[in-house]
């Protein structure tokens, strides 16, 4: 999704004295998660009992009562089968996407793990994460949540993000909107300075590296490309670390369990080590009698280099496929950025310092509670409030199958739009109403969304009926779409969710075509256009004939028919010109028939005077 950025002076839904509404940001992370809140002056992240700001994004299923956090992570090491992390990677997912089955159980509708407790989703492990934030609020004081935010990468598809909805929904919290997380970094930055131009949100996490490259115009907030390396993120510098640990440590034949240990330690070196320029570290708890080992920051930096480079080949991919030169500002997000040789080696990529006075940790939650506190309303007198737009245009599919747009992309919602329609066939009584999405000016070249038909119309020449279709987009991007006959009252409608299935990149992707395909685009419509014309022009004539054939004599109806014919033969080839003059041409051998037609009709109401003595009697 796309937002905008609109000021509604006076738009305060809470009066100022009036209690104040409780919005939460959650980043539900791979590997951590948090939940924070505004109150009008301060965003702060909410900490648990022992004042953690994090929530380790791990769940144990070894017994009754679920265990979610720290407390999990410690029982990883020897209830590995009953401690899911990571579940964020199978939100959404079916059995066959999903490759790594070893721990998985597969139920018959997506996918689950197996555990002591029976299957569990990765839904429900990330319920039991919201559910273990959510109290967090409850710590806070706050005993009911009005609305929650909840980020997403910009990456996920709409299973995705379904699923991500019904965890939600699961832990019963009232979910106003799910935010790209990239988008939500820039809104913790962006809105505050107001900041225009091109933003690269690059967010190094435990598991997984995603970089996305946003245009920030006009108030609007547009994902141009995303990309990274879902295999790539934090986890793989402690594994890289512990063996060099086990190696300096003359380690081996560990268990399964000491390594879990090694690479728990190696972790918390290499975070030290953001900080200090060397460290010493004692295995000893693992392994009785191993001696210390003395670590420098030097030393990680050469054992990641190779991944860190991987990173900077995403991100080089990312800024080819958004199109753009350069980059104006990029933010850090994730706990990986904090190492100095990622900040410095993105620095040097994109040519800028990077933002990082927000802490990369926090700043996904904290775009995220700001805009919850909006959208539950607790807006001042001057606030902005980021609204979605229409990423893609909405329309249907008209006679020739070209597109008529109701709603244009970049449109904010709610909307509603409604345009008048009409029949393209004498005696026409079912229009079928498709419902499509994109930029282009074919049919075939647009997603189509939905199909309805409208029944019910009552007979009528073609262009007689007068069908008012209406679009209308809430709030959450659900789009509904009705047809009204006017005469009779018949309605049809349907509802569709027009960004089913469309990643961000997709949206990009198709806008991409639509623009490059403008010229040809146009081409092609007229050449439609024209076509529909000829063969209008040719049903009228032969639905004529067919009635008042008799009005001309043989070689006259042979000129028609042939004129006629040679229209159809130019209308199949694709010189939009030549038919455009066949439909002139044509016009014109018709005229004397149209004429006689009129003189017969109007000699009919006039009781049988000619056309001819009339005008004689007008004349005299
Ligand atoms: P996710 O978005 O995947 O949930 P996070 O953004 O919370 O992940 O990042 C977690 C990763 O950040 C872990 O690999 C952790 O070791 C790493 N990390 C946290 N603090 C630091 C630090 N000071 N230096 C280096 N890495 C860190
Ligand atoms: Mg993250």
């Amino acid at each position: 999704m796309v937002l905008m950025q609109i000021a509604e002076p006076g738009a305060s839904e809470t009066s100022p004295d009036g209690p104040r509404k409780v919005g939460v940001g959650i980043d539900l992370g791979t590997t951590n998660s948090l939940i924070a809140h505004f109150d009008g002056d301060r965003l702060s992240v909410l900490p648990d009992e022992a004042g953690a700001m994090s929530l380790p994004s791990v769940a144990y299923y070894g017994q009754a009562e679920v265990i979610v956090g720290d407390a999990a992570v410690v029982l990883a090491a020897e209830h590995s089968a009953d401690t899911i992390a990571s579940a964020k990677r199978f939100m959404g997912k079916s059995r066959d996407e999903v490759s790594d089955e070893g721990y998985l159980e597969f139920a018959d509708e997506g996918m689950a793990f197996a555990t002591t407790r029976g299957p569990v989703t990765p839904v429900e492990v990330s319920a039991d994460i919201l559910r273990a934030l959510a109290s967090r609020a409850n710590l806070a004081g706050f005993d009911q949540l009005d609305g929650v935010v909840i980020t997403v990468p910009a990456y996920f598809d709409d299973a995705q993000r379904q699923a991500t909805r019904q965890a939600a929904e699961l832990a019963g919290l009232p979910v106003l909107r799910l935010l790209n997380e990239p988008t939500a970094a820039a809104v913790a930055y962006g809105l505050d300075s107001a900041e225009e131009g091109v933003v690269a949100v690059y967010d190094l996490g435990g598991g997984t590296f995603d970089i996305s490259i946003l245009r920030l115009e006009r108030g609007v907030f547009e994902v141009l490309a995303t990309g990274g390396d879902s295999g790539l993120g934090g986890d793989d510098f402690d594994r890289l670390l512990a063996d060099h640990l086990t190696a300096a440590a003359a380690l081996d034949n560990l268990t399964i369990g000491q390594r879990r240990g090694v690479i728990a330690c190696a972790r918390g070196v290499k975070e030290l080590l953001s900080e200090q320029i060397s460290c010493t570290v004692s295995l000893d708890h693992i392994v009785a009698g191993t001696g210390e080992v003395v670590v420098d920051r030097s030393t990680l930096n050469g054992l990641c280099g190779e991944l860190v480079n991987r990173s900077l080949d995403a991100c080089r991919q990312c800024i080819e496929d958004a199109g753009i030169e350069q980059v104006d500002r990029i933010i850090l997000v994730g706990g990986s950025t904090r190492m100095p040789l990622i900040k410095e080696a993105a620095a040097k990529l994109f040519g800028r310092e990077p933002l990082t006075h927000i802490d990369p940790d926090q700043v996904v939650a904290m775009g995220a509670a700001r805009q919850a506190d909006l959208l539950v309303g607790n807006r001042g007198k001057d606030d902005l409030l980021l609204l979605d737009v229409i990423p893609l245009s909405l329309g249907v599919e008209t006679y020739g199958g070209l597109v008529e747009r109701l709603v244009h992309r970049n449109t904010t919602i709610p909307v509603v739009r409604a345009q008048e329609f009409t029949t393209a066939r004498d005696g026409q009584t079912g229009l079928l109403v498709h419902v499509v999405q994109g930029e282009r000016e074919r049919v075939e070249d647009c997603r189509s969304l939905a199909r309805f038909e409208l029944s019910g119309i009552p007979p009528m020449v073609a262009g007689a009926a007068r069908i008012l279709v209406t679009f209308q987009v809430d709030a959450d991007g659900l789009l509904e779409v009705s047809a009204k006959e006017e005469s009779t009252g018949e309605t049809a409608h349907v509802v569709v969710k027009p960004s089913f299935g469309l990643a961000d990149t997709t949206i990009a992707e198709m806008l991409r075509a639509g623009y490059e395909n403008a010229g040809t685009d146009m081409q092609a419509r007229q050449l439609t256009e024209a076509r529909v014309d000829a063969e209008q022009l040719a049903a009228g004539i032969y639905a004529a004939l067919k009635v008042d054939g008799d009005l001309l004599d043989e070689s006259e109806r042979g000129d028609l028919l042939s004129a006629v014919q040679g229209l159809e033969a130019t209308a199949d080839g694709d010189d939009v010109e030549a038919i455009r003059s066949a439909v002139e041409h044509t016009g014109k051998v018709s005229e004397l028939f149209a004429a006689r037609r009129m003189d017969q009709s109007i000699q009919q109401a006039l009781g049988g005077i000619s056309l001819e003595a009339l005008e004689q009697e007008v004349g005299e």
